[in-house]
């Protein structure tokens, strides 16, 4: 099965078109796109990105966004930017999304992988940036492999029989070979990068012969930061897409 992994979205329709259209262009059609989760949150397109994971994913998890927007999680948990963005969001989407989102899980099991949005142990806050970090989360999995988002970091760890976990950030065409060990991979962020790479991100990945490929896309990030400026959400919100931080 050839899938496309996507990930945190986060309401930022351009980049979300710009890595669907690549996933076409330049892969083919893949049998199924999986969605980690975040599809709204900071960004200003919220119905539109939704409506597009709604219609498109085969797999589609809810994020600590997602969650937070639609009632199943507290909204005090949030930075203050997160926070008002969630208002907004909450304020702006209409009731398809509210109720599609209300009917994401963070984790999904039956895939040849584990499904995820933030770590296999804490589905929904988790940040896996560190090595001890992963080291513990490949031993609570039960999947060999599982996909995660929700750092926003192009990422993944590995660790096979006796040798000490190993982690790195994924440079675009980074091809990983995940036939043998344990892995836990990140595809990096659509929406809100924040490995100081700007473009969108995702992830490619065959699970007959187990490979995996990063990709890297440019989309136009004023039209996304514009669009957070006019809805009068937090304009750092905006500032960062373009660092990718
Ligand atoms: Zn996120």
């Amino acid at each position: 099965m050839r899938v496309a992994g996507i990930s945190d979205i986060h309401s930022n329709l351009p980049a979300l078109a710009a890595v669907l259209a690549d996933i076409d262009e330049q892969n083919g059609a893949p049998d199924g796109i999986w969605c980690l989760g975040d599809i709204v949150g900071y960004g200003a397109t919220p119905d539109a990105c939704t409506s597009l994971v709604a219609n498109l994913a085969e797999v589609s998890l809810a994020g600590n966004h997602d969650l937070v927007v639609c009632g199943g999680l507290d909204i005090r948990h949030f930075t203050t930017a997160a926070e008002e963005a969630a208002r907004w969001t909450m304020k702006n989407i209409n009731a398809t999304t509210r109720d599609y989102l209300k009917s994401l899980e963070p984790l999904e099991g039956g895939h040849p992988t584990g499904l995820y949005h933030a770590s296999p142990r804490d589905p929904v806050w988790e940040y896996v940036l560190s090595i001890d970090q992963a080291h513990d989360c490949l031993t609570a999995q039960r999947e060999r492999v599982c996909l995660i988002g929700h750092s926003h970091v192009a990422c993944y760890f590995t660790r096979s029989d006796g040798n000490p976990t190993d982690g790195q950030m994924a440079q675009p065409g980074t091809i990983l070979d995940m036939s043998e060990g344990e892995w836990l991979v990140n595809p990096g962020s659509v929406g809100q990068p924040r490995d100081g790479d700007a473009r969108a991100s995702y992830l490619t990945l065959d699970t007959d012969e187990w490979k995996a490929v990063y990709h890297r896309v440019e989309y136009p990030i004023h039209q996304a930061a514009n669009a957070i400026i006019e809805a009068e959400l937090p304009r750092q919100l905006a500032e960062r897409l373009y660092v990718g931080h």
